[in-house]
C-alpha cells in the first residue's frame, strides 16, 4: 500500500494550482456573476485542462483517473463557486467516455475540435419526466431510418452548457431510446450539435448556483442524424450512461475537497484574528473543535474519493478484475459523502464569520449555493448513491426499486 503521490502526480498538481490560483481565484465572483470568461477558457486549453482525458492522439492531455481528479481538486480550491470545476469535470468524465466508444471516424471529427477548446462536450440524459430513473422515465427516441440514419424526437431539460454551447457548439451525448421493447438495453447515444440546428430549440434555467455555467434543456424534433454520429453500439448507452456517471463522481469529490479546504482555510485565519471575549474565536474550544471536525470530514472525503480514482486506474489499466459495478460502489461513495462534507463545512465557516459570513465580501454563499447542485441532483442525487452502494451491500434482490 502506497499513499503518497508520483513526482508527475506532484509536478501536475503544482502546475494546475499554480495556474488556478493565479488565473481562477482573483475571479470568482466575477465568474459567478458573468460566466466563465473566455481568457480563462484559453487558459484552460492552454494547459490542458480541456477533455484533459482524451489521449493526446486527439489533441488531449492522455490523463488517467488519478490526474484528473488532481486536477478536479486544485479547480474546486480555486473556484469555491464550483462552476468551472464543473465545466472541467462534464468534459473530463464524458470525454473518457466518448473515446472509449465512439467510432474512429466521429473521434476524429470531434475530439481534436473538443480538446482544442473549440466545441463543448456535453451529457444529455435528464429529460422533463427525471433524471435518477433512466429506464422508466426516458421518452427522446430515435427512430431507424430506412437508409440507416436517424430521426430523434423529444426533450433534455437541465443540461450543463447550453448556453455556452450555443455560441461554440457542441458535441452533446445524448441518450436516446432506439429500443422501446429492450428495457435499459434499448438505448443507445448519439452526439447532437444545437448550434444552429434547425430542428432543435433551447431553453434555460435560472439556477441559484454555480451559475458561472448555464443550464437549460433543448428539444429535437424530427431531428436527422446520420448514423456517423452513433457513439457506441446500439443499445449500450445505459452502460455508457453509467460508466460516465461513475467517473464524474469521482471528480466530483475531488472538487468538493478543493473548495471545502480553501473555506476551511479562509475560516482558520479569520478565527486567529477575530477576537471575541478579549481572546481570538480560535481560542474557544466551540470554535476550535469543529474546526478539527471539519478538517478530519475533508481528509476522510478525499481518501474515498481518490481511492475511487484509484481503482478506476486499476480497471482502465487493465491492471485488476474489477467490475464496473466496483468503480460505481466508490464512486457513488465518494459522491455520498464529499458534497455534504463541503456544505457542512462552508456552513461551519459561515458561522465562525458571524455578519460577514453572510455578505457578498466573502465567498462562502458562492460555495454553499455552488455544492447544493451536487446533493440536490446533478450526476445523481444522494438516494441513488445509496441506492448503489446499498445494492452491492446487501443484493440486488432485496434493493432494486423495481422488484
Ligand atoms: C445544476 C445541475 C446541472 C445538471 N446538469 C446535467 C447535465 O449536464 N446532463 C444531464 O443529463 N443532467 C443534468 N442534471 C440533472 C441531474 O442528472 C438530475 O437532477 C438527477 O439525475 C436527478 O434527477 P431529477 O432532478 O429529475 O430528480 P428525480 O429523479 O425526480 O428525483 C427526485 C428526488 O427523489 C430521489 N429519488 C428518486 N428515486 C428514488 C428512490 N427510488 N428512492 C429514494 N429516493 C429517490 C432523488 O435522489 C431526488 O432527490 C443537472 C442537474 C443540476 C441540478
Amino acid at each position: 500500500m502506497d499513499f503518497g503521490w508520483s513526482q508527475e502526480e506532484t509536478m501536475w498538481r503544482k502546475a494546475v494550482h499554480d495556474f488556478a490560483q493565479k488565473k481562477i481565484a482573483p475571479r470568482v465572483r466575477e465568474i459567478d456573476e458573468q460566466g466563465i470568461p473566455q481568457d480563462i477558457l484559453d487558459g484552460m486549453t492552454e494547459m490542458g485542462l480541456w477533455a484533459p482525458t482524451v489521449s493526446e492522439k486527439y489533441g488531449g492531455s492522455g490523463l488517467n483517473v488519478t490526474m484528473a481528479t488532481i486536477a478536479a481538486e486544485e479547480l474546486g480550491r480555486a473556484d469555491i463557486s464550483l462552476a468551472l470545476p464543473v465545466m472541467y469535470l462534464v468534459q473530463a468524465s464524458w470525454g473518457h467516455v466518448f473515446e472509449r466508444y465512439a467510432s474512429e471516424e466521429l473521434k476524429a471529427e470531434i475530439l481534436p475540435a473538443v480538446t482544442s477548446g473549440k466545441l463543448f462536450l456535453g451529457i444529455a440524459s435528464t429529460e422533463p419526466g427525471g433524471g435518477s430513473d433512466i429506464e422508466g422515465v426516458t421518452r427522446c427516441a430515435g427512430a431507424k431510418q430506412p437508409d440507416g440514419s436517424w430521426k430523434l424526437n423529444g426533450e433534455k431539460l437541465y443540461i450543463s452548457g447550453i448556453k455556452e454551447s450555443l455560441v461554440m457548439g457542441s458535441a452533446y451525448m445524448t441518450l436516446v431510446r432506439t429500443d422501446p421493447t429492450a428495457a435499459h438495453r434499448g438505448f443507445t447515444f448519439f452526439s447532437v450539435d444545437l448550434k444552429d440546428n434547425p430542428n432543435v430549440s433551447t431553453t434555460l434555467i435560472h439556477n441559484w448556483g454555480r451559475t458561472g455555467i448555464s443550464t437549460g434543456g433543448f428539444t429535437m424534433e424530427d431531428m436527422p442524424l446520420s448514423d456517423r454520429y452513433r457513439i457506441g453500439d446500439e443499445g449500450k448507452g445505459f452502460y455508457m450512461a453509467m460508466e460516465g456517471y461513475t467517473y464524474a463522481r469521482a471528480l466530483i469529490g475531488a472538487t468538493c475537497c478543493g473548495a471545502a479546504e480553501t473555506a476551511l482555510r479562509m475560516g482558520v485565519d479569520y478565527i486567529k484574528q477575530r477576537k471575541s471575549f478579549g481572546k481570538p474565536l480560535a481560542a474557544y474550544q466551540g470554535i476550535n473543535f469543529p474546526a478539527a471536525e471539519r478538517y478530519v470530514d475533508i481528509e476522510s472525503a478525499r481518501l474515498l474519493t481518490y481511492k475511487a480514482a484509484w481503482l478506476a486506474d486499476q480497471y482502465y489499466g487493465g491492471k485488476s478484475k474489477l467490475k464496473q459495478k466496483d468503480l460505481a460502489l466508490w464512486g457513488a461513495m465518494a459522491k455520498l459523502r464529499a458534497p455534504i462534507m463541503a456544505f457542512d463545512t462552508f456552513n461551519e465557516v459561515a458561522n465562525w464569520l458571524g455578519a460577514m459570513g453572510y455578505s457578498k465580501e466573502y465567498p462562502i454563499e458562492m460555495g454553499i449555493r455552488g455544492v447544493r447542485s451536487y446533493s440536490i441532483g446533478a450526476e445523481g442525487g444522494m438516494n441513488i448513491m445509496r441506492m448503489i452502494i446499498a445494492r452491492e451491500l446487501i443484493g440486488n434482490d432485496y434493493t432494486n426499486p423495481r422488484n
